[in-house]
């Protein structure tokens, strides 16, 4: 059950993967090209703390060219987990993961709202106290037409701290 002491915060956060809570380093293939966020492990570590879920919704169209297997990305997965609960207890609660090509035409890839639309009902969220955060705008878009509040941050490519922080922690708190 989720506990809603402040009425103001959010219910969920929806993620984009890449280039937004880890380094995009065009195509993440290995858990050692797992490099956080500045921040984002506070982040998360806050979100917990009030309660708030926190997902992921990832295009890893690499899986479908072969770039790296669906075990891979899971692994991949496993290494980010570890790095949020060992740097501040942040949790993951769940990932959504399209693994197709643009040209498959899945409903799931993003700018499709499919994996919100879905965790707004199996979760029983109400998609306008959810944000969607990432660092394209087809992330933006998905949140858009999932009805959510969106929030597009500069892409992080392993840059140095500082120069590419998240403002959500500023953002729902306010
Ligand atoms: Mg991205
Ligand atoms: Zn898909």
């Amino acid at each position: 059950m989720i506990l809603q002491y402040h009425t103001h915060l959010p219910e969920a956060v929806f993620f984009d993967r890449d280039g937004t809570l880890i380094a995009d380093t065009h195509y993440v293939t290995s858990p050692d090209q797992v490099i956080l966020r500045p921040g984002i492990a506070n982040l998360l570590a806050t979100l917990r703390y009030h309660n708030i879920l926190c997902f992921i919704v990832t295009n890893q169209s690499g899986v479908g060219r072969g770039y790296l297997t669906y075990y891979e990305a899971c692994r991949i997965q496993k290494r980010l987990d570890w790095l949020l609960w060992c740097s501040g207890k942040g949790l993951i609660h769940h990932v959504f993961m399209c693994p197709h090509l643009p040209s498959d035409q899945c409903q799931c890839r993003k700018p499709n709202p499919y994996f919100l639309n879905h965790a707004c009902l199996a979760y029983g969220l109400n998609a306008r106290r959810c944000w969607m955060v990432g660092d394209k705008k087809s992330d933006i878009e998905a949140g858009k037409r999932a009805g959510m509040k969106t929030l597009l941050v500069p892409t992080f490519k392993g840059a140095k701290e500082g120069d590419s922080k998240i403002q959500l922690d500023r953002v729902i708190t306010s």
